[in-house]
């Protein structure tokens, strides 16, 4: 019985100082996601200027006829509606699809 009552008290006194330190322990939580979320934001850039760097490089870039208008394009940059069709714009391809 005299354990009961102590583990009540210290139950009470954890409640408490949860009550009361709840701020301090939610910034706590939120400086951690931030932390958790700036490492995980400080690693896709180094893919992204491998992409850049892949992209400035001329050898790299395929060349692809718009089917609409005719024009080359980077295959990169141009929109691909099936295997061998592509355009130079949403435009191209907008009227394409009217078209057809
Ligand atoms: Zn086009």
């Amino acid at each position: 019985m005299k354990w009961l009552i102590i583990l009540g008290l210290l139950a009470m006194l954890v409640i408490f100082i949860a009550v009361k330190f709840r701020r301090h322990i939610q910034t706590g939580i939120y400086v951690l996601k931030m932390f958790r979320q700036m490492r995980q934001m400080n690693k896709p850039p180094e893919k992204q200027e491998k992409r850049i760097e892949n992209t400035e490089n001329p050898g790299d870039v395929q060349l692809v006829r718009c089917t609409k208008c005719g024009s080359w394009i980077p295959q990169r940059t141009a929109l691909k509606l099936s295997k061998n069709t592509y355009y130079c714009s949403s435009k191209c391809m907008e009227t394409a699809v009217r078209v057809s």
